[in-house]
């Protein structure tokens, strides 16, 4: 059942049970938080797709607006095939996809350093060094490409909290793009690490599909464009209304598995 939490939890460290050690990563043990990018650490507000207009316009002087053609979850890759199949009335070819990735790229930087409404979320810069301190691994887990997911997190001065992640330039599949995130998380800790050790946080319906999918339980975030009840509904562990007031105490415990599905 879903556990809604609006209620701050009190006392220092709260969000995460600080009595919890992550050190161990045996077990049940919640040892890795694999954060979503967009809507769930930070907005862009709309640099994203700013930057795929600049590029369609500097290559092929045409108009085009992925919001049309794409819905948030869709990984960079699978944005850029179908905004030009749809603009260009033909598939790309090799040479005018890595142009356009290229390009695409080279306006982002611009976009995000020029966002008027670029904003960290509300909660994030206090919860990821308090979730470092108390000895969580954080990964992302994000359907930009792995150069775009650090360009949108440089401005906030976020990169530095994260050691691995899966990227939209690993799969189209965001299950694949979780799975490859917790292999690269086996990596970094140097062994093989459960599911059960992972514990997504994400702000869509798709983030929370794609955790139970890979079997890791799911933080929802109503802090973007999906409310409380939505969240609750795609059928998420947790539903919380925004990372202000840290993740649920229940969600990092030892003995907290996924729920069978
Ligand atoms: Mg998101």
């Amino acid at each position: 059942m879903t556990q809604t939490h609006s209620k701050p939890p009190v006392g220092r460290g709260a969000g995460v049970d600080a009595k919890v050690s992550a050190t161990s990563t045996s077990g049940d043990l919640r040892a890795a938080v694999l954060f979503d990018i967009d809507g769930t650490l930070i907005v862009t507000d709309g640099a994203g797709a700013r930057s795929w207009e600049l590029a369609f316009a500097d290559l092929w002087g045409v108009e085009a607006d992925i919001t049309d053609y794409s819905d948030t979850g869709m990984t960079d890759p699978e944005v850029g095939r179908r905004t030009f199949e749809a603009v260009m009335g033909r598939s790309p070819g090799a040479p005018e996809f890595a142009r356009l990735l290229e390009r695409r790229m080279h306006y982002l930087s611009q976009t995000v350093a020029e966002s008027s409404g670029y904003r960290v979320l509300p909660g994030v810069e206090e919860l990821l060094p308090r979730l470092v301190e108390e000895g969580y691994v954080l990964g992302l887990v994000t359907g930009n490409l792995e150069a775009a997911a650090h360009v949108k997190l440089a401005r906030g001065g976020l990169n530095r909290y994260f050691s691995f992640g899966g990227y939209g330039s690993d799969s189209a599949d965001r299950v694949e793009v979780t799975r490859t995130a917790m292999r690269r998380g086996s990596v970094v800790f140097g062994r093989g690490v459960p599911p059960a050790a992972f514990l997504a946080v994400g702000d869509t319906p798709n983030d929370v599909e794609a955790a139970h999918a890979a079997g890791i339980a799911c933080v929802a975030v109503a802090s973007h464009k999906y409310g409380m009840e939505q969240l609750e509904k795609s059928g998420a562990d947790w539903v919380i209304p925004s990372l202000e007031h840290g993740l649920p105490p229940l969600a990092v415990q030892v003995g907290q598995v996924p729920k069978a599905r």
